[in-house]
């Protein structure tokens, strides 16, 4: 089963669905599927269950 979370491309501010594994949490490197262009995305989880999912530019 996959979560999926709501997230803003940085470089091209196109609002994509991102599927998050139940396992995954912490930091990866993905790319954009409109630009291709390379996020560093973090997956928070809270006690709750709650997701947050951030994305910043990645060099
Ligand atoms: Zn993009």
């Amino acid at each position: 089963m996959q979560t999926s979370a709501r997230v803003q491309c940085p470089w091209c501010f196109e609002f994509i669905e991102v599927l998050i594994d139940p396992d995954t949490e912490g930091r990866f490197v993905r790319d954009c599927e409109v630009c291709c262009r390379p996020w560093d995305v973090r997956v928070v989880r809270d006690a709750a269950g709650g997701l947050q999912v951030t994305v910043q530019r990645s060099n």
